[in-house]
């Protein structure tokens, strides 16, 4: 079946949603909980795109603890973010970014359900329809595609500081332009953004290639002991690994330093499917799935109350996180495209 966007109908409920509420009125804007750098991006660059339609009282957030990945602490628009208990009681507006489904809102689901008008900017395949305009492009790199398109519509010019921000979520969740949905329409998206002034790379720099040593040594340690399983999915094979928190308390970083361990694992040649198993709290793994074509990994994680994309997905895990990965390996099979 090949994914369709939204319907013109969908575009313009959009904009009239958007519309409903005045410059003065209370805008609330929500990313996924643990944001990366599509949830931040598309959420902060649409939140300037308001403010220069003349909206004054805008508040981003996400659920869960505040605390922002290094990386994207500095990003315009930062100045918007607010810790989620102080996220607007009873906003007006309130627009979504970049979440599947209403877990991923946690305790900040009910604001979306209570507003006089919600608009949900999304690309997920798994998205589950919550929320009150569906605006959800399956076939979109990123959620910023989307979110680009709806500034167009209602009429923001792109400047440098919203164009950083839709470029980070751009380049983010494209693997820096490396992954399948690279298409042509994301490139002409780049060059509209990079033809606003702002500087690639740079912004790859701070955004891809800047960690501190601390960060090395654990990544080096928590790649040492990956372990290659050459008969998963089908002898496709099966790359994973693990860390604990006191992984990350014995190098003093924070969570956010894994968020991109999956991507020197999914670099090995002999095995399609990776994992990372990233401990949470006590007994609670974020899991990580990639796959370079030979399975499905969105239905692995769906079956375990998580989502994603066909090729990259996420789902969380109880209990020891080799048994995380043994559930994950026998149902490898079951999702081979
Ligand atoms: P990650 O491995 O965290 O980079 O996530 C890969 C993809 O899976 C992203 O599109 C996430 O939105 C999705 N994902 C990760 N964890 C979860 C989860 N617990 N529930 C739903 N979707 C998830
Ligand atoms: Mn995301
Ligand atoms: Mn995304």
């Amino acid at each position: 079946m090949t994914p369709t966007g939204p319907t013109a109908e969908q575009w313009a409920a959009a904009v009239a949603a958007v519309r409903s509420a005045g410059t003065g009125d209370e805008v609330q804007l929500i990313c996924h909980v643990n944001p990366d750098g599509d949830a931040l991006g598309s959420m902060l660059g649409f939140g300037l795109g308001l403010r220069r339609l003349g909206y004054t009282r805008l508040r981003a957030t996400f659920p869960g603890d505040f605390a922002v990945p290094g990386p994207y602490a500095d990003l315009p628009g930062s100045g918007l973010l607010v810790p989620a208990g102080d996220a607007f009681v009873s906003p007006r507006l309130v627009l979504v970014f970049d979440v599947a489904s209403e877990s991923r809102l946690g305790d900040l689901a009910g604001l979306l359900a209570g507003a006089p008008a919600g608009v949900v900017l999304d690309h997920h395949a798994s998205n589950t329809g919550f929320g009150g305009v569906q605006l959800v492009d399956p076939a979109a790199a990123a959620t910023s595609v989307v979110a680009e398109e709806l500034l167009r519509r209602l009429g923001v010019e792109l400047d440098a500081e919203i164009a950083e921000c839709l470029y980070v979520a751009l380049a983010t969740d494209t693997g820096s332009f490396k992954f399948d949905m690279t298409t042509v329409a994301v490139h002409e998206l780049a060059a509209r953004l990079i033809a606003t002034g702002i500087r690639p790379g740079e912004i790859s720099r701070r955004i891809f290639d800047s960690k501190p040593f601390g960060a090395m040594r654990l990544t080096g340690e928590v790649l040492g002991r990956a372990i290659l399983d050459p008969s998963a999915a089908g002898g496709r094979g099966m790359v994973w690994t693990y860390a604990t928190l006191a992984d990350l308390d014995r190098h003093g970083q924070p969570p956010y330093i894994l968020d991109t361990l999956i991507d020197p694992v999914r670099s090995v040649a002999e095995a399609d499917v990776s994992v990372v198993v990233k401990e949470a709290a006590a007994g609670e793994w974020s899991v990580s799935l990639r796959s370079k074509g030979a399975v499905d990994v969105s239905g692995v994680a769906i079956s375990q109350g998580g989502g994603g994309h066909r090729l990259a997905a996420g789902f969380t895990g109880y209990g020891e996180a080799a048994q995380v990965v043994d559930t994950v390996r026998g149902l490898l099979d079951r999702y081979l495209i």
